[in-house]
C-alpha cells in the first residue's frame, strides 16, 4: 500500500496558528513569503511525494541497491524520481541565494522534507546529507571552495555524503585513522570508512564527500582531526566533473531496513592517493563536521515524524477495513471499534503530533537565529536550538519505534507479513536511534553539553516558557486537567535540572547513567506543552 496524503491541515496550523509564520517571514525581511505561498508549496511537494516517491518506496525495499562493476546502481526509478526532484527546484529550497538557492525558511524547508521523509524514507536520505555537506562547506570553507562547489551541490546535480565511521571508529571519533598528507594545493586522503549512506551511485554526475582524516603533524584524539572535501571526479578546467578520483565503493551492506540506501564501504587512496581540500582549520575538523551533523541530526528526527506518519495512516486505513467484531445479528464490524485498537491508533497520532510541533518549533528557531538584530537574541536562538537537537534527534527517534512497533500491532498477523507496507516501516526506522550518534550519545550530549554545559541555564529559560503555556491552559475551558499534568511535569523536569546539577559534580557517571532518562523526560515534557501550545 503505497497512498499518502500529507497532513495539509495539521502543518498549516502549526506553521501559521502556533509559529505565525507571516510574521516570521516580515521579520526575517521575506516578504514574498508568507501562509498562502507556504501552501502552495506543500501542496505542490505532495504531489512529487505521493505521486513519484511513495510508489518507489516498497520497490526500493525489495530491489536495493547493488554493487556491480561500475559502482553502486540505485533502485530502477529512483534516478528518474531524483531527476523530477531536481528539475522542479526541490534541492535548492532552502540552499543561499548567493550559490543560486531559494533561500526558503527553515521552518517551510522542514514540512517539505517531512513529506519527501514520509512517502520514502530511503530516497529522502541523499538529499538529507548533501544538505548537511552543504551546510558544513558554508560554514567552514574557502570562498574557492564554496564557488567551486556549493552552486552544484544546492541545485541537487552534484550529491554529498558524509565520512566519518571506520571500523574502529564509531561513536568515538578520536580513533579516526584516515590520512590525508599535503601535496601541492590539495592533500592525499587515504584509509576505509564504513557505513557511508548514499556514498556511491549513478544519480547524480558528481558525489562530493565529505571525509575526516588525519595530517601528519596532527595530535591525538578529536584535536587532531581535520576535514577533507573529496569529490568523486576531480573537476576539469571548465568545473566540469573530469577525472575519476580514488575513492571507490567497495561493497553495500546488507540491512535490516532502508534497503533502497546504499550504505557504502569506502576506499580512499588505494591507487594514487584520493584528492583532497582541506576545508576549515587544520585540526579542527569534528568542530566542521558537527554543522553537519546538527543539521543531520534534526533531519533524522524529522525522518522519524515521517515514518511514524505514514505508518499511522496505514494503521488507521487497515484499522477501518478489517472486520473483526461480530454483531448478535451476524453481521460483522471492523477492528477500529475495539477500544484497544483506538488506543494505540489515538497513541500513534498525539505522538506524531507532538513530534512535528516539536520539530517545527525547533526549525522555527533556526529561522530566528537567522533573523536576529543583536547577538543576545542570535546567542539566545543558537543556545535554545542546541537544547532542542538532542531531543530531537534522541526522544523522537525512540519514540518512531513505538509508533511503528504499534502500526504493526494493528495489522495482527498481516503487520508482520511484508505485503502491507506496515513491517517495513517498522524495520525502516529501527536504524534511526542509531546513525547522527545513537541515542546513548544524545543523552550524553544533552546532559553534559546542553545542561551541565551552561549550568541549567538554558533548561531553565525552557522550562519556566513551558510553566508560562501551562498557566495560560488553565484558563482554557476544559483544558484545566491538561493544564495540572503540565505543571506536574514542568516540575519533574525542574527536579531533574536539580539533580544533575548536584549530583554530576560529586561522580562523573552519574550524568551518563541518567542521561537518557532525562532526555525521554525532557521529550514527553516538551511534546506535552506542543500539545498545549496547540491548545491555547
Ligand atoms: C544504515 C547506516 C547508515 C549510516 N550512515 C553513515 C554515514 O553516512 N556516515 C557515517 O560516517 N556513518 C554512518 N553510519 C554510522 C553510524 O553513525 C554509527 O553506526 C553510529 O555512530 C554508532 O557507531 P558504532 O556503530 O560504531 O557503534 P558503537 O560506537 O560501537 O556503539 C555501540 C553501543 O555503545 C554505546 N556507546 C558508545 N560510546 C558511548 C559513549 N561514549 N557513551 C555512552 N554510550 C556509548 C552506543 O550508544 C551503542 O549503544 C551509518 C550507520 C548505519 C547503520
Amino acid at each position: 500500500m503505497s497512498d499518502y496524503s500529507f497532513p495539509y491541515k495539521d502543518a498549516a496550523f502549526l506553521i501559521n496558528d502556533v509559529l505565525d509564520f507571516d510574521q516570521m517571514c516580515l521579520d526575517a525581511g521575506k516578504e514574498d513569503v508568507n501562509a498562502e505561498f507556504a501552501a502552495a508549496v506543500l501542496e505542490e511537494a505532495g504531489r512529487l511525494g505521493s505521486e513519484v516517491l511513495a510508489p518507489l518506496n516498497s520497490i526500493g525495499d525489495e530491489l536495493g541497491a547493488k554493487l556491480e562493476e561500475d559502482g553502486v546502481h540505485e533502485t530502477p526509478g529512483f534516478a528518474d524520481a531524483y531527476r523530477q526532484y531536481v528539475d522542479m527546484g526541490w534541492a535548492s529550497l532552502s540552499g543561499d541565494e548567493e550559490y543560486g538557492g531559494q533561500a526558503m525558511p527553515r521552518l517551510l524547508a522542514a514540512a517539505v522534507v517531512e513529506i519527501w521523509d514520509t512517502a520514502n524514507l530511503a530516497f529522502s536520505l541523499c538529499p538529507l546529507l548533501t544538505t548537511g555537506a552543504i551546510e558544513s562547506i558554508v560554514a567552514h570553507g574557502s570562498d574557492e571552495l564554496k564557488n567551486t562547489y556549493l552552486p552544484n551541490m544546492i541545485s541537487g546535480e552534484w550529491a554529498g555524503s558524509m565520512c566519518l565511521t571506520e571500523s574502529a571508529a564509531g561513536s568515538d571519533l578520536a580513533a579516526v585513522a584516515c590520512k590525508a598528507v599535503p601535496e601541492g594545493d590539495h592533500y592525499l586522503i587515504t584509509g576505509q570508512k564504513i557505513f557511508i549512506t548514499w556514498g556511491d551511485h549513478q544519480m547524480t554526475e558528481n558525489i562530493i564527500h565529505l571525509v575526516l582524516a588525519r595530517l601528519p603533524d596532527a595530535p591525538a584524539g578529536v584535536r587532531g582531526i581535520s576535514l577533507f572535501l573529496v569529490p568523486k571526479f576531480l573537476l576539469d578546467e571548465n568545473g566540469q566533473p573530469g577525472k575519476r578520483n580514488d575513492a571507490y565503493c567497495v561493497g553495500i551492506e546488507h540491512k535490516l531496513g532502508i534497503h533502497a540506501s546504499p550504505t557504502c564501504t569506502l576506499n580512499f587512496g588505494d591507487n594514487d592517493g584520493a584528492v583532497g581540500y582541506l576545508v576549515g582549520e587544520p585540526h579542527n575538523g569534528l568542530m566542521a563536521m558537527f554543522t553537519m551533523m546538527n543539521e543531520a541530526r534534526q533531519g533524522v528526527g524529522i525522518q522519524s515524524l515521517g515514518v511514524s506518519e505514514r505508518s499511522y495512516q496505514q494503521a488507521l486505513a487497515y484499522a477501518k477495513e478489517r472486520l473483526q467484531g461480530t454483531r448478535s445479528d451476524g453481521s460483522r464490524y471492523p477492528i477500529i471499534e475495539f477500544p484497544d485498537v483506538r488506543r494505540m491508533l489515538m497513541v500513534m497520532k498525539a505522538a506524531t503530533e507532538a513530534m512535528r510541533g516539536l520539530i517545527y518549533i525547533a526549525a522555527a528557531e533556526g529561522d530566528r537565529e537567522s533573523a536576529a538584530k543583536t547577538p543576545e537574541e542570535k546567542h539566545r536562538s543558537a543556545t535554545r536550538t542546541g537544547l532542542y537537537t538532542p531531543i530531537v534527534k534522541g526522544w523522537i527517534t525512540e519514540l518512531s519505534q513505538e509508533i511503528t512497533y504499534l502500526g504493526t500491532q494493528v495489522h495482527g498477523g498481516m503487520g508482520y507479513i511484508e505485503e502491507t507496507g506496515s513491517a517495513q516501516y517498522y524495520r525502516d526506522a529501527r536504524v534511526l536511534t542509531i546513525y547522527e550518534g545513537t541515542t546513548g550519545i544524545q543523552g550524553l550530549d544533552l546532559a553534559g553539553r546542553k545542561i551541565l554545559g551552561d549550568n541549567g541555564e538554558a533548561l531553565q529559560g525552557l522550562l519556566d516558557e513551558i510553566q508560562a503555556t501551562a498557566q495560560d491552559l488553565s484558563g482554557v475551558d476544559n483544558l484545566s486537567a491538561m493544564a495540572a499534568t503540565l505543571k506536574q511535569a514542568v516540575e519533574s523536569g525542574g527536579q531533574a535540572r536539580a539533580w544533575l546539577l548536584e549530583n554530576a559534580k560529586q561522580d562523573r557517571n552519574v550524568a551518563g547513567a541518567a542521561s537518557v532518562n532525562l532526555m525521554m523526560l525532557l521529550g514527553f515534557l516538551c511534546g506535552g506543552w506542543v500539545m498545549g501550545s496547540i491548545g491555547t
